[in-house]
């Protein structure tokens, strides 16, 4: 078991600890001090460590014991932020982070091969994976909105929508958000497009005015579990861009619940970690989870553009995600 695989069972137990109101001051210091062994780490695995910082930074940390914890996981983040910059160049781009209770299972068979070593590819696919498996607690970040359209939502897809509340950690933060009728209902007209085992990966959206980098970047989305996403950048972008970012957050979700679909991926456009052919966009050429996010999105948003920049990676969301 190498040091990434650690890290990654003890982000589990962690978030499981953690469901059940652990003391998470303890869990955050396990978890960065494996982290800081890991320096190398993808980005997938830093935001891991992001997120639970994120989720502990408010209000629970309390124990003067965790400064070392709060100092190590700087470390790491610092090299998040470096990823981050790079993703904020552009509104059609976001980060993933959350989600999933079937995480243990993935673990138990993940990136092995018959002689139980780990290639560089099937790391950076794992690492992926973990980071779209984390959750936050909804009422952290967010309060249900009461707006009719999104009980109509909650009914109808079961997926909860949450104005964003202020929040701010090390590294990142929110200003507070809130759905507009006109959103929702466009939101629920992509709900509808979709196809439902896509759409049923997803149980939380929530809206915040502003997301930021604490260096300045100024992502349109955070992934995970609740998925966020930016008024402003709607704003900025024009209505139908919430279509694709809509879209590609769901896809990290989809990774989350289905990775041996993004394995696949992986397998057919990255082997060796090596891009074969150019991604729908140049964000889409940064990992396989943002190529496959990126590439989803245009399949909904523009399919004939899709199957004409790649009919193989057409057919693969048409055959293996779009069903
Ligand atoms: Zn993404």
């Amino acid at each position: 078991m190498n040091k990434l695989r650690k890290l990654s069972v003890i982000l589990l137990l962690a978030s499981s600890l953690f469901m059940t109101g652990c003391d998470a001051t303890q869990i955050l210091d396990v978890i960065t001090k494996v982290a800081d062994g890991v320096q190398q780490a993808m980005p997938a695995i830093r935001d891991v460590v992001n997120t639970f910082s994120n989720a502990f930074g408010n209000g629970n940390n309390t124990n003067n014991t965790n400064n070392t914890a709060d100092n190590n996981t700087a470390a790491v983040n610092n090299n998040n932020n470096q990823q981050d910059n790079v993703e904020t160049g552009d509104k059609s781009q976001a980060n993933v982070v959350t989600i999933d209770p079937n995480t243990e299972e993935v673990r138990d068979t993940a990136g092995q091969n018959a002689t139980g070593t780990q290639t560089k590819s099937t790391e950076l696919v794992e690492e992926i994976i973990v980071g779209a498996q984390i959750a936050v607690p909804y009422t952290q970040v967010g309060s249900e909105s009461t707006l009719p359209e999104a009980t109509a939502i909650k009914n109808k897809y079961g997926i909860t929508i949450l104005d964003g509340k202020t929040w701010r950690d090390k590294w990142n933060s929110a200003i507070a958000g809130k759905w507009t009728s006109e959103q929702l209902a466009r939101f629920a007209a992509v709900m509808e497009k979709l196809p439902r085992s896509f759409r049923d990966c997803t149980d939380g959206f929530s809206m915040q005015k502003t997301l930021l980098n604490n260096d300045g970047g100024e992502p349109s989305g955070l992934g995970g579990d609740p998925i966020m996403i930016s008024s402003d950048a709607i704003d900025s972008e024009g209505p139908a861009y919430m279509d694709h970012l809509v879209v590609h957050e769901m896809t990290h979700q989809f990774q989350a619940n289905n990775p041996d679909a993004l394995r696949q991926w992986a397998a057919k456009f990255w082997p060796n970690d090596r891009l074969t052919r150019s991604s729908i966009s140049d964000y889409g050429n940064t990992d396989p989870g943002e190529d496959m996010a990126e590439c989803v999105a245009e399949y909904f948003v523009n399919p004939e553009k899709m199957r004409q920049h790649d009919p193989e990676r057409y057919e693969f969301i048409r055959q293996n995600i779009w069903k």
